[in-house]
C-alpha cells in the first residue's frame, strides 16, 4: 500500500531498552510502579490538567470512570463513535439510550438529549469528542446544571484538543482516553481518566487494584486494570517525541483543510471557543453511502487506504438495553463519512497527491451518477 491509512510513528527502542533494563533493575514491572508514576506526573504537567488516572485501555477507563462516580442509572450517548462508547457500558449491563448528533458537527447534540425528560442524577450522559473536535460544552454543563446527572466525555480522539484556553480532558465530572497504538498519544494498550474530583480518583485507584485500600483491606469491588511498567515505558518514550508527531500531524490536517476549502468536499465544522483541534482524524463528509463506497473503492485502486469512521446506526441495534430508535440527523448521515490518512511521515507532496485523487474520483463518481440519473 502506497498509502496506507495509518502508520504510528517508530518507537525510539535506545529509549526504551534504557528504560527496560530500569525495570529490570528494580524487578518492579506492574502495580503502581516508579515508571507509570513518572507518566502520571508528566502528563498531568503536558496536558495541565489533575487526578488522572493510568489504566490499562481507554474502554477500561470509560467503566472506571462510571463506577468511580457512582454510577447506576441510564446511559445517554450518541450513535456516531467507535463502538467501545457504548459497549463499555453494554457490557456492565446499563442501559443505553441513544441521543441525535448535531448536523455540522457530528457531535451527541444536548438539545436531542434534553428531549428525554426524565432524566435524573442517577444518570449519565458519555459524549464523545469526535474527530478531536469538542462537543457543546456549555450546553451539555447546563443540561447537568439543571438535571444533576453526571458527564463522561470519551476524549479518545482529543488528546491534544484545546478549548477555551484548556486541555479538553479537564472538563466534565470525568473524561476518558485511549492510548491505543492508533491514537495520538500512545502506550501501545492504554488508557487514562482525568477526574474533575480528587475524591472520585482516589476511589478509582483502589478500584483498578481489585478494590484494595493502602491497608490491603477490600473496600470496593475492583477490577484489575492497571497499567504495567513497560507500557508506562513506551508512554514515556512516545511522549518526549510528541511535540515533533503533534506539529507534523497539525501541518498535516491544515493542508488538507486548505486544499478542501477550495472544493466542495465537506469535512465537519469545527466548534466555537476551540483553540485547538486534535489532528487525529482527517475526516470528509459525501453525499451518500454509495458515494463513500465508491469513492473508498476508486481511492484504494489509487494506493490510497481510508477508513470508514463511523457509522452512526449503532441506536438502532438490539445489542444493548434500551431504547433502539431512529434518528433524523444519525440516519442521514450514516455511512457517509470517510477518513483520510493522516499520520507524520505524510509528505506535503503525498497530501496534494491524496487530495487530486480525491477530487478526480469523486467528479469522476458524481458525473457517472448524473448520467445514470437523467438517462
Ligand atoms: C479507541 C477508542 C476507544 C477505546 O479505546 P481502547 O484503548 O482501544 O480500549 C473508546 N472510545 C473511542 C471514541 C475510541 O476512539
Amino acid at each position: 500500500m502506497k498509502h496506507p491509512f495509518y502508520r504510528p510513528a517508530a518507537l525510539n527502542t535506545t529509549r526504551l531498552v534504557q528504560y527496560l533494563e530500569e525495570i529490570n533493575e528494580r524487578r518492579w514491572y506492574t502495580n503502581n510502579g516508579p515508571l507509570v508514576r513518572q507518566l502520571t506526573e508528566k502528563l498531568e504537567e503536558y496536558l495541565g490538567v489533575k487526578n488522572l488516572l493510568l489504566v490499562s485501555s481507554g474502554t477500561v477507563a470509560l467503566q472506571v470512570a462510571y463506577k468511580a462516580l457512582h454510577r447506576k442509572g441510564r446511559i445517554y450517548t450518541t450513535p456516531l463513535s467507535f463502538i467501545a462508547s457504548s459497549s463499555a457500558f453494554g457490557w456492565l449491563g446499563s442501559e443505553i439510550h441513544y441521543a441525535d448528533i448535531d448536523n455540522q458537527t457530528l457531535n451527541l447534540d444536548p438539545g436531542s438529549v434534553r428531549k428525554y425528560s426524565d432524566i435524573t442524577s442517577d444518570d449519565t450522559i458519555v459524549a464523545t469528542h469526535l474527530y478531536g473536535n469538542p462537543c457543546d460544552i456549555k450546553a451539555f454543563e447546563n443540561l447537568k446544571n439543571e438535571t444533576h446527572c453526571k458527564i463522561i466525555y470519551d476524549a479518545s480522539h482529543a488528546f491534544a484538543t484545546r478549548f477555551q484556553g484548556k486541555n479538553i480532558l479537564s472538563l466534565g465530572d470525568a473524561s476518558t482516553v485511549s492510548f491505543h497504538a492508533t491514537k495520538l498519544f500512545h502506550t501501545i494498550e492504554g488508557g487514562g481518566v482525568v477526574f474533575a474530583n480528587a475524591d472520585d480518583l482516589a476511589r478509582a485507584q483502589k478500584m483498578i487494584n481489585f478494590g484494595f485500600n493502602k491497608k490491603n483491606e477490600i473496600e470496593e469491588i475492583g477490577i484489575n486494570a492497571k497499567m504495567s511498567e513497560l507500557h508506562a515505558a513506551v508512554g514515556l518514550v512516545v511522549l518526549e517525541e510528541l511535540d515533533s508527531i503533534i506539529e507534523k500531524r497539525c501541518a498535516i490536517a491544515d493542508q488538507y483543510r486548505s486544499i478542501l476549502d477550495q472544493t466542495d468536499i465537506t469535512t465537519t465544522v469545527i466548534q466555537e471557543g476551540t483553540d485547538i483541534c486534535s489532528p487525529s482524524y482527517m475526516p470528509i463528509v459525501l453525499a451518500s453511502a454509495k458515494e463513500r463506497e465508491l469513492l473508498q473503492a476508486s481511492m484504494l485502486n489509487d494506493g490510497i487506504e481510508t477508513r470508514n469512521y463511523f457509522d452512526s446506526l449503532q441506536s438502532t441495534t438490539e445489542l444493548f438495553e434500551g431504547s433502539h430508535k431512529v434518528l433524523p440527523n444519525s440516519q442521514r448521515f450514516n455511512k457517509r463519512v470517510l477518513c483520510l490518512p493522516l499520520y507524520p511521515e505524510l509528505t506535503p507532496a503525498d497530501i496534494t497527491y491524496i487530495c487530486d485523487r480525491l477530487r478526480f474520483n469523486l467528479e469522476a463518481i458524481r458525473s457517472e451518477e448524473q448520467v445514470c440519473c437523467t438517462q
